[in-house]
């Protein structure tokens, strides 16, 4: 492979994983081209909170002076119980967590990242976006990789020694690399629905917000038959509501509607002001919430990387999905870079790398599950295991997820 072609990095999807990757590489000097096979890049998606884990490697990669002006940067997590909107335990962010986790934890709405992302692609000589250009086919040989892609209706061939497959949790790369591997490369539903809506401060929902004290913090209000995170998006200008229930799988596909009587069946015993709070909050869209199994390879020995929700979609109960897409893709950018020799070894390292932490997130999002939702005295040993806890410590509990930097690889 020549010299050129064995720094060409071909990304398939724009998301969070794709716009991070391609920013991460032409930093360290890669061409990459990325396609993406939506027409436009649209305001999908609603609220994203930020933790200081993935605003430190967007800052190194200058997308967070550009996020910053539309972020809400909170002054605490807060649980609270829904049923009687009681504080159960608060983690100080703002200043105290910028000192303790050296970056700001932030929440903002997912289109100013994608915006902040795209501006900064945008100052990248070296990286070239094709909207409308769908990966439908790759092959490798000792040319490295070639991807076929279909961009309006017409077939082009992209070389590269990489391909980086960042298109989501119903990624068509993760089924082309494993399709020998395995019986069923697909995301799986959770059982579990998210109802999202936002909230305009100046609607009639604004002041219903503000009532149940959530306006400067994420509030997860807790409950057996499901739990809710608030938070304010847009400088303060929107507040972001999810909730989760159990429900039926609707289609693949990000969001859609569902039968609203499923959300208000949850809450049963709710505090009035939060039931008040939903109903004035509609239109709500639900989302079903896939996982992609981690016992599937993520990368190949010719050349092919999953990333972001592609590789390991996860539940959003420990708020990580974005964030460890960002660390997946920077530090596989830094690794390919550091050890560019043997690039097949270098994919393994990361893969290795990666495994671990991505496996101690999503369990941290199961645990958060279960302890959301208990009931009866489970919920009462909870709560009070909380209420008791100073929250110095449970911000210490944290240090392992917000605090972490990618660690120097020393390769013999
Ligand atoms: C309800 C909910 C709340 C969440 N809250 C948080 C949170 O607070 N914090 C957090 O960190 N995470 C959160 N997440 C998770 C987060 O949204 C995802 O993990 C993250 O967006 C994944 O980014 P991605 O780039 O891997 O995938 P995506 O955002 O899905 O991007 C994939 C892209 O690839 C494109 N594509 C697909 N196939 C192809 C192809 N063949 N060729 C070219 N392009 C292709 C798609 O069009 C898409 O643009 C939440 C998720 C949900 C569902």
């Amino acid at each position: 492979m020549d010299e050129k072609r064995s720094r060409q990095v071909i990304i398939a999807g724009a998301g969070v994983a794709g716009l991070t990757a391609a920013l991460a590489f032409a930093e360290r000097g890669y061409a990459v081209q990325v396609y993406e096979q939506a027409q436009r890049l649209e305001a999908v998606g609603a609220g994203l909170q930020l933790s200081p884990n993935a605003t430190r490697i967007l800052r190194q990669l200058g997308v967070l002076d550009r996020l910053l002006p539309a972020a809400v940067r909170p002054e605490a997590v807060v649980l609270k119980d829904a049923r009687t909107l009681r504080q159960l335990a608060r983690v100080p962010l703002g200043q105290a967590g910028e000192s303790r986790w050296g970056a700001p934890y932030l929440v903002a709405h997912r289109a100013d990242l994608q915006s902040a992302l795209m501006a900064r692609v945008a100052e990248m000589p070296d990286i070239r976006l094709t909207l409308g250009g769908r990966v439908e086919k790759i092959a490798t040989g000792s040319h490295g990789v070639t991807a076929t892609v279909v961009i309006g209706g017409k077939t082009a061939e992209e070389q590269g020694s990489l391909l980086v497959g960042a298109d989501g949790v119903w990624s068509l790369v993760r089924a082309l690399v494993d399709s020998k591997r395995m019986a069923s490369p697909r995301s799986r539903f959770s059982g579990e629905l998210a109802w999202r809506a936002t909230v305009a401060a100046d609607s009639s929902a604004g002041p219903a917000f503000a009532a149940i004290g959530a306006v400067d913090c994420v509030t997860t209000f807790l409950h057996p038959g499901f739990h809710m995170v608030a938070y304010p998006v847009s400088k303060g200008d929107a507040f972001n509501l999810v909730a989760f229930t159990k429900g039926e799988r609707i289609a693949d596909g990000w969001s859609g509607h569902a039968d609203p009587s499923i959300l208000a069946a949850a809450m049963r015993g709710t505090a009035p002001g939060l039931v008040k709070l939903v109903e004035l909050a509609g239109p709500w869209l639900t989302w079903p919430l896939h996982t992609v199994e981690q016992t599937q390879p993520w990368t190949t020995s010719n050349g092919i990387v999953l990333i972001g929700d592609a590789a390991h979609a996860m539940t959003p109960f420990a708020a990580q999905g974005a964030a460890m897409a960002i660390e997946d893709a920077a530090m596989l950018a830094n690794i390919m870079a550091d050890f560019p020799t043997d690039p097949m070894e270098s994919l393994r390292i990361w893969e290795n790398l990666r495994r671990p932490r991505i496996a101690k997130v999503a369990r941290r999002g199961a645990v958060n599950r279960l302890a959301w939702h208990a009931a009866g005295p489970v919920a009462v040993a909870r709560n009070l295991f909380l209420t008791m806890r100073p929250s110095g410590k449970l911000a210490a509990d944290l240090d392992w997820l917000y605090g972490w930097q990618q660690q120097k690889i020393i390769r013999r």
